[in-house]
């Protein structure tokens, strides 16, 4: 068992079993005990808590939250990296699944390995961040958050309001799901290699209802993306082009909904793509 794996310790494990980073599965580990621990009280885990962990890496992350929680499951894509968890997470009672997140049938992990309530965290490949996040927030499976680190840009995306510039498809995805906490930022200096962006953990928690109510959950989805169709264009303009709707039905839609025809898209928030959308479930009936 490896008492302390420190950075030195971690290289030295990763260069006795031949590792080589692969920078196309997003590998950009960390080992610092200190910024580890940030991420483990951001996800708020404790003693009751069951994780799921997506790509464990050389398994830091993974030891500090296997001391706290109950426990640990952990699924990483890359066959090479084993045999170094193996050693590293000896005598951690870490279960390890070798596989791609987004390949595996994510309801018979939840029935075989998971429980109501359980966290998800990781410090994800930013190649697949929003892939990763959508898989788990349509899955509609219980589980409690999501802490995840991601690319700065994208947590405050996640977070946005609208009207800013960084309100957009995946802020609505997101927060129809979910409410949205910014936590720990990192620098690249923390990782290695560094990437060449900056990151920040972000907490998404399920939320218990959705924060409007909408007739049909496709078509919800379909009119919040025409906004940011061509952030540029008023929103009846992107309705009219991405529905191929007669322009002045688009402008009674707004009026009924009670909204200004000349506004953008990046302006409408949930509640109003939900009237938008009621409204037009209504009159198809
Ligand atoms: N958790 C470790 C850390 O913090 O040091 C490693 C994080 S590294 C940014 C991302 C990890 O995800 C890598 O180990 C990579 O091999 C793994 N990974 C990439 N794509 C994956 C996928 N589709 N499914 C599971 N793991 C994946």
């Amino acid at each position: 068992m490896i008492d302390k794996l420190d950075g030195a310790k971690l290289k030295e494990v990763l260069s006795r079993h031949g590792f080589g980073f692969s920078k196309s599965l997003g590998q950009n580990f960390l080992s610092q005990e200190r910024i580890l621990n940030m991420i483990a009280n951001d996800a708020d885990i404790n003693g009751e808590d069951t994780v799921l962990e997506i790509g464990p890496g050389a398994g830091t992350l993974t030891r500090v939250m296997a001391k706290r929680a109950k426990k640990v499951i952990s699924i990483e894509i890359d066959r090479t990296l084993l045999p170094v968890l193996e050693e590293t997470l000896d005598g951690f009672g870490v279960t390890v699944i070798n596989n791609d997140f987004l390949k595996l049938d994510i309801n018979k992990l939840y029935e075989e390995q998971l429980c109501p309530g359980f966290k998800l965290v990781a410090n994800l490949p930013y190649y697949i961040t929003t892939p990763i996040i959508m898989r788990v927030l349509e899955s509609g499976l219980p589980f409690k958050s999501l802490t995840i680190l991601v690319q700065r840009e994208v947590a405050e995306r996640m977070a946005a309001t609208p009207g800013t510039p960084e309100y957009g498809s995946l802020t609505c995805a997101v927060q129809y799901y979910c409410t949205t906490k910014l936590q720990t930022k990192l620098p690249p200096a923390c990782f290695f290699p560094p990437p060449k962006v900056e990151s920040r953990v972000i907490t998404l928690t399920r939320r218990e209802a959705p924060p409007v109510q909408v007739k049909n959950e496709k078509l919800f989805f379909d009119l919040f993306h025409a906004a940011f169709n061509n952030r540029r264009k008023t929103y009846v303009n992107n309705l009219k082009s991405v529905f191929s709707l007669d322009r002045q039905a688009c402008v009674d839609l707004m009026q009924k909904a009670g909204l200004d025809p000349e506004i953008r898209g990046e302006r409408l928030s949930l509640e109003n793509f939900a009237r938008i959308c009621n409204l037009m479930e209504t009159e198809n009936k």
